[in-house]
């Protein structure tokens, strides 16, 4: 099959990819209303940074911020999906997967920093793991389960 097309599963006539209804036999497609991501990943939100391993993928927001003299919130940690290059004591190294480059993105204690005013706290991070592989795993436990 051409990338970018999708075959009609009734009577396999290849359609555009943004087509919602077979133009041979009128069968309807289902809608793509989830991104891909979102179909083949799924979220972890509860899970220790420490176990983190080189090349899991993880999605990043909160951490450090700056107060302004006016005492406006201006948000100063790092933002968007990265892939962990590794660990230290206070956080993680990881590289940005859409704009690129490396960034070390806090996970310790609360830190003001005297010099930029810089408040340094914990980000708040997901884990995206695969979907297809989780999927498999529970039914094979369900089906453990129905024997026993
Ligand atoms: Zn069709």
């Amino acid at each position: 099959m051409p990338k970018g097309k999708k075959t009609c599963e009734k009577c396999g006539h290849e359609c555009g990819p943004r087509a919602y209804m077979c133009p041979e036999c009128q069968h309807p497609f289902m809608f793509a209303v989830q991104s891909k991501e979102r179909k083949t990943t799924r979220m972890i939100r509860k899970f220790d940074w420490k176990e983190l391993q080189k090349g899991d993928r993880i999605k990043v927001t909160g951490g450090s911020y700056y107060i302004s003299d006016d005492g406006e919130y201006i948000p100063m940690g790092c933002r968007g999906k990265f892939t962990v290059i590794g660990l230290d004591k206070n956080g993680i190294i990881a590289y940005g997967t859409k704009e690129g480059g490396f960034s070390h993105i806090w996970m310790a204690k609360d830190k003001l920093s005297k010099d930029t005013k810089i408040h340094r706290t914990a980000h708040r991070i997901v884990k995206i793991v695969p979907k297809i592989k989780v999927n498999k795993n529970k039914s094979q436990n369900k089906k453990e389960l129905s024997y026993s």
